[in-house]
């Protein structure tokens, strides 16, 4: 399976580059070398063998750890740095006792920064004869946002993982060629140029925030043959104009997943890279990475077609299956859906004569096998490229103690963009906090895409049919959920 076909690679590419980030390059064997030490640290100290906590940005350690992890047949949880504190324990909270590395938390079992790179770079001769990962185990569990205001666990299988990097690798050539990343580890945007590279033999060139180097500057100073990216962050290197067929030569193509691909993005993509392949792929977390996929061609822009060994369906309110050109909810089933929610709640995932099925809340529609989107009906939204219920923001104002009402809802552009979150908040009778404070108090709840323009009102405003205006301002057209 695929952690055989990484174990080889690590074995045999030796100097090749494996890892680009901002401690440098790590070759193949390089990191061999960590992941078998850590490998060894793993199942030596966290003999209960309890999930591993990740905590850090793009760190080679963070790359180790999650590759020594899955050897060890440990699940990892791999959480970002830019995460705050009070995010950071809910999501402990939910997973109970864990082996956490990067981070410092009472009553569990912590490794520091400093402790993992001298257990991951201590002399050691010891290579990985056993991989302890079976197909059926959980693989990794990536918190997502919840629209109960807590983050909630996507618990994915190893057969999961494997089945869509299987499928990726078929799309685009990948060995001894640089693929380029954007998504944080804790998002599953980064699982596609996490594990292809792996799984191919190419160098995986990390993006990273705050960082001196500028995305624009690594890559025209790396040159990426793939990258994987968000149609948000194209727009952003797009008006760098080094982000070209002058400055990146070496792009073949643009893996895009994550939110809508707009057609002014491509068409400004195509006056400046002629003749880079674009593939829209598109899925959920709850369904590892993505189930669909295709090369974009004209200007109507579908999601592609289902990869093998899934099964698309539009479905009414009802679950009972339209026909081509009706839309309705998409649904995946197949062995790319996860194996649930870490809580245990359904959401929606269900059985459909014994394979695993998710319902996405997603709307689209089918045409001669490929899936075109058509938005949500509810109230997640795609921001900058990360997913945001909208309701987990509300509930995170609400619960700031001093609220008695707060709407949260996105602006948006003509063709449905999220501008910007916006907030209004009634304040309790005799409180008086300005936006700015309340702000403040949410940075320690909420990571900073997830907070809003913050207004603080003397009403909350409702609709002539007594709703509560949430959700998308269109045009100043208010649409409710
Ligand atoms: P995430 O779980 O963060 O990957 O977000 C999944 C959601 O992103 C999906 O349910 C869709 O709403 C949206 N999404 C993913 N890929 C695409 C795409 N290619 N086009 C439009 N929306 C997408």
């Amino acid at each position: 399976m695929m952690l055989d076909a990484i174990l080889e690679n690590l074995k045999v590419l030796g100097d090749e580059a494996s890892y680009i980030n901002s401690e440098g390059m790590t070759t193949f064997s390089e990191l061999y070398g960590y992941v078998s030490n850590l490998y060894h640290f793993l199942l030596r100290e966290n003999e209960k063998r309890l999930p591993v906590v990740i905590i850090g940005h793009k760190e080679v350690y963070f790359r180790a750890a999650m590759v020594a992890s899955s050897f060890a047949g440990m699940v990892y949880v791999p959480i970002d740095n830019h995460t705050p504190r009070g995010r950071i324990l809910e999501i402990l909270e939910q997973l109970g006792e864990v082996f956490v590395i990067g981070g410092s938390f009472s009553s569990q079992r912590c490794v520091s920064v400093s402790e993992i790179n001298d257990a991951m770079r201590c002399v050691s001769e010891r290579g990985i004869e056993r991989i302890y990962m079976g197909k059926d185990d959980a693989y990794y569990i990536i918190f997502t946002s919840g629209s109960t205001g807590k983050p909630k666990g996507v618990v994915v299988s190893y057969k999961n993982v494997d089945s869509c990097v299987r499928w990726l690798a078929s799309l685009i050539d990948v060995r001894g060629k640089v693929i380029a990343n954007q998504g944080d580890f804790s998002f599953d945007l980064s699982v596609a140029d996490l594990y292809v590279s792996l799984f191919c033999g190419a160098t995986h060139l990390a993006y990273e925030k705050d960082c001196d180097e500028g995305a624009v500057d690594r890559i025209v100073r790396c040159l990426p043959s793939y990258a994987v990216f968000t149609p948000s962050f194209v727009d952003l290197l797009l008006l760098d104009k080094r982000f070209s067929a002058e400055g990146v030569p070496s792009l073949e193509g643009i893996i895009f997943c994550g939110e809508r691909l707009r057609s002014i993005t491509v068409r400004r993509l195509r006056e400046r890279f002629p003749t880079i392949e674009l593939i829209n792929c598109y899925g959920p977390t709850e369904a590892t990475f993505a189930v669909t996929g295709g090369i974009v061609k004209g200007e109507e822009i579908s999601l592609g077609t289902a990869k093998d060994g899934v099964e698309i369906v539009i479905a009414d309110k009802q679950m009972a299956v339209l026909p081509d050109g009706e839309v309705g909810e998409i649904v995946i089933i197949g062995d790319s859906v996860a194996d649930g929610y870490l809580s245990g709640e359904s959401g929606g995932f269900f059985e459909q004569g014994g394979r695993k099925a998710y319902r996405t809340g997603d709307l689209g529609l089918m045409v001669g096998g490929e899936l075109f989107f058509s938005g949500r009906a509810d109230g997640q939204i795609k921001y900058k490229g990360y997913r945001i219920e909208l309701e987990d923001i509300e509930r995170n104002i609400a619960e700031l103690g001093f609220v008695e009402f707060v709407m949260v809802y996105a602006k948006r552009d003509e063709e449905g963009r999220v501008l910007k979150i916006c907030a209004d908040v009634l304040l309790k009778n005799g409180e008086d906090i300005s936006a700015r404070d309340i702000k403040a108090k949410l940075s320690d709840r909420l990571p900073s895409y997830m907070i809003p323009m913050i207004r603080v009102v003397d009403e909350i405003p409702l609709s002539a049919n007594g709703k509560y205006m949430i959700g998308a301002d269109i045009n100043g057209k208010k649409t409710y959920y």
